[in-house]
């Protein structure tokens, strides 16, 4: 029962206990001889009477505890103070009219800012202290939270009150490696008044928003920026991926190196083998999957075909001498998308992740069988089990689901159309060591460097600022921005250096200071956290309290 960090109540005395199965009674008295004036501050030891005062307390064994407590009080002897008699204060016991000993309220706060109103009110209950949870929510808006008044080095970040609505700002302490404010929107305005009261700031870590960038240069300009290294990495990633993805054909073509068959190479060979493979998709009508057997359409077919009518249309309204607007209001559709099938060449297929499975190595068995009449995927787990195989049931009823029943011997068996990864895979390919890639990837990405040079100048590139971010030949990052600049390097890897140049301090010291934007993200965690125990119901003030409590 008696908690062996807080200060002990050593002014009291047990007078009598009283168990019951559902509460402990406990009549103590006050044994201080004198007490101190609240109004004067002078002592006094003529006692006026005594008085009972209910305590609630810590449980004992599951049960609620509840003090009598027999208190003083005092007489006050200045005669020039107004309180003629006054209550004896209990320090380290109780406050001045508290329905609660000092323990059982701090461990109420504890419990109110780990697990909020509802959840607090309910765990409490069954700890043997009840309480509702509109007190717990009024622990937390009276508690006062202890935060240093100076700051040197902070970061800020932005997160989500309502996704897409409303954003706000958490500023964090670098050195304290803790949040020391949040701020419930994200206009520079409201950020760079913040950081005007705080001109001791040396050091602002930010993502790579302009808002922020603003709200420092306005609110703190002795400060020094530090763009987040993971959020350059990031935005050379995006920038890398939308390279890729204006350059389908190419990783096309480069696949199609990958599996032996020749590329085209003619005009009319491309045709036919585009009309080969029309031809193919219409019977097939999804052969982003590698399976040999024809399978069933199901939803993803679907919206595949509704996605190949829109490709058709604008291919046909493009073929009319229509402009790229006019087809996209014309069709409703965005104005990137009839960009991105207007250059893509051909169909643009949606690239699936294609992860390796158990049931891979024994494909040929499996298609053997199902051309022989055998669809019974127990059946054929337990054949494949013979032969050696060790992975599930369900992974073998999932190869098969949407193989076509109908599918006989007659049918003639086509290659697997290979798809190349996506383009954000693709981008993080291409920024690994090679050394690392498994031989699949190696090869693809090796015949895609050599098809397209101008993939490969932006790869070069990119792999020299990914060593800059890493820490080396940062000194090169201005002549890295020249050289980026040039025409012959894909126009996204240009617009990125360019954002670079337009923050370049900022991403100087990102590559050359020791700070980053990673306490932040994880903050920004923590305060997800929090707001979603609240089922979407927090106060910004409430939520603010949790947040900035670190118990
Ligand atoms: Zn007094």
């Amino acid at each position: 029962m008696v908690n062996p960090h807080l200060p002990q109540p050593a002014t009291l005395r047990c007078l009598h206990i009283k168990i019951e199965p559902e509460v402990v009674t406990i009549a103590v008295e006050s044994l201080a001889p004198s007490g101190v004036c609240p109004l004067c501050a002078h002592r006094s030891a003529r006692q006026h009477s005594r008085y009972l005062r209910r305590l609630g307390d810590l449980p004992w064994q599951g049960r609620s505890v509840r003090l009598l407590l027999l208190s003083h009080k005092f007489s006050c002897d200045v005669s020039a103070c107004p309180r003629r008699i006054f209550a004896e204060r209990l320090p380290n016991v109780t406050r001045a009219y508290a329905r609660n000993t000092d323990r059982l309220a701090d461990t109420f706060a504890s419990i109110a800012f780990a697990c909020g109103g509802e959840a607090g009110s309910r765990l409490a209950r069954q700890l043997g202290m009840p309480i509702s949870p509109d007190t717990l929510l009024r622990t937390i808006r009276r508690t006062h939270i202890p935060i240093a008044s100076t700051f040197r080095i902070l970061g800020v970040d932005d997160w989500a009150m309502r996704k897409g609505l409303r954003y706000g700002t958490l500023i964090c302490d670098h050195e304290q490696r803790r949040p020391i404010d949040v701020l419930d929107d994200r206009e520079p305005e409201t950020l760079a008044a913040w950081l005007r009261e705080h001109p001791e700031v040396e050091v602002i870590t930010r993502d790579r928003a302009h808002c922020y960038a603003r709200a420092a240069s306005m609110g703190a300009p002795q400060a020094i920026q530090v763009a987040d290294r993971f959020h350059l990495m990031q935005n050379l990633q995006q920038a890398m991926a939308r390279m890729l993805d204006h350059r389908h054909p190419q990783l096309k073509l480069a696949m199609r190196d990958v599996a032996g068959r020749d590329p085209p190479t003619t005009q009319r060979d491309e045709e036919r083998q585009r009309d080969q493979e029309r031809h193919c998709d219409e019977e097939r009508p999804n052969p982003t999957r590698a399976n040999l057997v024809p399978r069933r359409p199901t939803h993803r077919d679907v919206r595949r075909n509704r996605r190949l009518e829109k490709y058709e249309q604008v291919m046909e309204l493009r073929h009319q001498g229509l402009s790229d607007r006019k087809i996209a209001r014309h069709l409703s559709i965005h104005r990137e998308t009839v960009g991105r099938y207007t250059r893509a060449g051909e169909f643009p297929e949606r690239a699936t992740c294609k992860y390796a499975s158990k049931t891979d190595r024994f494909t040929e068995h499996l298609e053997q069988r199902w051309k022989e009449g055998c669809h019974n995927a127990a059946q054929l787990f337990r054949e494949l089990e013979v032969i050696g195989f060790t992975g599930s049931y369900c992974s073998v009823r999932r190869r098969v689901a949407h193989w076509d029943r109908s599918y006989g011997s007659s049918t003639t068996i086509r290659p697997p159309n290979m798809q190349p990864p996506s383009a954000r895979r693709l981008a993080r390919l291409l920024l690994k060591n090679p050394a690392d890639l498994d031989k699949r990837d190696r090869s693809f990405v090796d015949a895609l460097l050599e098809r397209c040079s101008e993939i490969r100048s932006g790869t070069e590139l990119a792999r020299e600022f990914a060593a800059m971010v890493r820490g080396e030949g940062v000194e090169t990052l201005d002549s890295w921005i020249q050289r980026a600049w040039d025409f012959a390097v894909p126009r996204e890897i240009r617009t990125f250096a360019t954002s670079l140049k337009s923050d370049f301090d900022a991403v100087h010291a990102g590559l050359t200071t020791v700070w980053n934007n990673g306490l932040l993200e994880g903050q920004v965690n923590r305060l997800k956290l929090i707001k979603r125990q609240m089922y979407g119901r927090a106060n910004f003030d409430l939520l603010r309290q949790r947040v900035l409590y670190t118990g």
